[in-house]
């Protein structure tokens, strides 16, 4: 990449704020330059991966316009055949249905290039907002320069933070069901999720089709998941609600990796050892803000400001913020399409206010 050209708009985000952003940019003649995040081990074990969080996930039933049936024979024409996801065309098992997040996240993804975005596949690794035209730096394509950029960068999974959790991580710890929970470790086995929101919910539902039993450990004695996904969750015969309870203790071997978890009570303080071949972290998030440095305002648990109501203005003027990187609230898929598509209307209307169409 020259380190002299100026993009109009670069959009730093892959998951729905960043495709909504590079569509409704594209669309609007500004060329828009994507950088979708690199393929790393570490952003593979920090959930960062392209395509974001949704791409982590089974069945989408709440974006509109997905309702369930049988759409595959439309997403294995609508992708190009190097990014159907496999099970379109092999896995004749599953059952129709709407869609999933990784084909909802391909299908964005095309949208995108069918509209005339460039996309590089590289994390931009630090910023410079404090020089016009904007520099951002990246992994492994030098730098570019930017006239506006819309920050879509999302929010990744928390971690307990102990030791031994750490440990075991990629060796039966980990914050992603559908990413690892079909190795063959977790079949049959008895497992662990921790949380209490839709998230923990959602991967024990998912586990429970491979695990001989998922103890869903929470710190309350009531979820905070939404009531259809708890009901399904509570009438599932196959997960055990562990109540008023957290992990201490991550207890494994170095042949075996994790073979249980020790759980202490918040009532009484006892605790007790759970055997477990895996254990799924599900605790909430964090914003994927490090890159930025600073340099924007972000409100006490890091996610970025947007200063004016209903705008997706920053506190740096041409620097525009999109989806769950500023989300703490609704965290959806659709609210985080819905910003990006402000954010590239935002980024249009104030590069005509500097002139530059
Ligand atoms: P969340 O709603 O913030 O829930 C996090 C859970 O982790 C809470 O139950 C919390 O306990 C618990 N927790 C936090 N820190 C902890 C710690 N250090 N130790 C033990 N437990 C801890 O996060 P989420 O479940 O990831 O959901 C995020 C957003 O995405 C929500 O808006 C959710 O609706 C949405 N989402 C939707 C779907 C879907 O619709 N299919 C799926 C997944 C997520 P407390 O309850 O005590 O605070």
């Amino acid at each position: 990449m020259s380190s002299q050209a100026v993009e109009k708009v670069v959009i730093v985000g892959s998951g729905p704020a960043g495709w909504a952003a590079a569509i409704y940019a594209a669309r609007a003649t500004l060329n828009p330059l994507v950088f979708e995040g690199a393929i790393t081990e570490s952003n593979r074990l920090m959930g960062t991966l392209p395509l974001g969080q949704l791409n982590l996930t089974t069945e989408v039933e709440n974006y509109p316009g997905f309702p369930s049936g049988p759409l595959r024979e439309y997403l294995a024409g609508a992708l190009p055949e190097d990014r159907r996801p496999f099970w379109i065309l092999d896995n004749d098992k599953q059952p129709a249905h709407g869609v999933t997040g990784p084909e909802l996240m391909e299908l964005m993804r095309q949208q995108a290039v069918n509209c005339g975005a460039r996309i590089i596949t590289d994390d931009i690794t630090a910023v410079d907002f404090s020089q016009r035209p904007f520099c951002l730096t990246s992994l492994e394509n030098g730098t570019v320069h930017a006239q506006a950029v819309i920050v879509a960068t999302g929010a990744r999974a928390n971690y307990l933070g102990l030791a031994s959790e750490e440990k075991y991580k990629n060796h039966g710890v980990s914050a992603c069901a559908v990413c690892d929970g079909a190795l063959p470790r977790f079949r049959n086995k008895p497992l662990v999720v921790v949380g209490g929101g839709d998230s923990a919910v959602e991967e024990a539902t998912y586990l429970s089709k491979f695990a001989s039993m998922v103890y869903l450990v929470h710190r309350r004695d009531k979820l905070r998941a939404s009531k259809v996904m708890e009901q399904r969750a509570l009438a599932n015969h196959k997960i055990t609600p562990v109540w008023n309870s957290h992990v201490e203790e991550c207890l494994g071997t170095d042949q075996q990796g994790l073979i249980g978890v020790r759980v202490k009570s918040l009532v009484n303080g006892s605790t007790r050892d759970i055997e477990a071949s895996g254990m799924f972290v599900a605790i909430g998030h964090t914003p994927n803000t490090h890159f930025l440095a600073g340099q924007l305002e972000t409100n006490a648990k890091g996610y970025v400001v947007w200063p004016k109501s209903h705008r997706t203005n920053t506190s740096v003027e041409g620097v525009f913020a999109a989806g769950d990187v500023g989300d703490d609230y609704y965290r959806q898929a659709i609210t985080a399409a819905a910003s990006g598509c402000q954010s590239a209307l935002d980024a249009e209307r104030w590069l005509s206010a500097q002139g530059i169409e």
